[in-house]
C-alpha cells in the first residue's frame, strides 16, 4: 500500500467526469490493481487527515470514493464514519430542508467555504466485493458523500458555493469570523 499524489484544482482530471468501474475487473482474483488503488485511496486520505477521497484526487479518473471519519478533538462535533469503499455510487434521493457547512478539499488545501445542501441523501453504489449496497445518509456524512460524489462529476464545492464571500483560509476563518454560520468539517 502506498500514499498518491494528490491532484490540486487546475490539474484537468479534476474537471472530468470519472469513467464507471468494470465490476468483474473490480471482482476479479489474483493480483487485483483495482484493489490496490482502493487501497492506497485509503492509504492517502488517512496520510493527508481527510475525511474522505475520491479517485480523480489521486489522478484516476474512475467512479471510486472512500470515506472514514474517526472522532478528531478539531471537530467534536461530528459523528464517526466508519471505512466505507463506495465504487459506482449514485445519489437516488435527496431532501428538499438543506443544512450548511464550512467544507474544505484536499484539493483545495486549507480554503473552506459555507455551502448548502440536501441534508439528507441515499446512495446507492457497490462495495468493493461487488456487492450492492445503499446508504442513507444525514448531516456530515451526507455532505462528505455528496462533495465526493461532486468530484467524480468533476465538480468542486466551490461550484455548489452561493456566495463566494463566503470562502476564507481556515486560519482566517478561525481568527475573524467568530460568529460562524455554520461548524467547519474536515477536508473531504
Ligand atoms: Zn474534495
Amino acid at each position: 500500500m502506498s500514499v498518491l499524489n494528490v491532484a490540486r484544482v487546475g490539474h484537468p482530471i479534476l474537471r472530468q467526469k470519472a469513467e464507471p468501474v468494470d465490476l468483474k475487473a473490480l471482482t476479479a482474483p489474483g493480483a487485483n490493481e483495482l484493489q490496490r488503488l482502493i487501497d492506497d485511496m485509503v492509504d492517502t486520505m488517512r496520510n493527508e487527515d481527510g475525511v474522505g477521497i475520491a479517485a480523480p484526487q489521486v489522478v484516476r479518473s474512475l467512479q471510486i470514493v472512500v470515506v472514514e471519519y474517526r472522532m478528531n478533538e478539531r471537530y467534536p462535533d461530528q459523528d464517526e464514519i466508519p471505512l466505507t469503499v463506495l465504487v459506482n455510487p449514485v445519489i437516488t434521493r435527496s431532501s428538499e430542508e438543506t443544512s450548511s457547512f464550512w467544507e474544505g478539499c484536499l484539493s483545495l488545501k486549507d480554503l473552506r467555504g459555507l455551502v448548502t445542501r440536501p441534508r439528507e441523501v441515499t446512495v446507492e453504489a457497490h462495495s468493493r466485493q461487488g456487492e450492492k449496497m445503499v446508504v442513507a445518509a444525514q448531516d456530515f456524512l451526507a455532505v462528505v458523500l455528496q462533495h465526493e460524489i461532486d468530484h467524480l462529476h468533476g465538480m468542486v464545492f466551490l461550484d455548489r458555493m452561493q456566495d463566494l464571500t463566503q470562502l476564507a483560509f481556515a486560519d482566517e476563518l478561525q481568527t475573524y469570523w467568530t460568529e460562524k454560520k455554520a461548524v467547519p468539517i474536515p477536508e473531504i
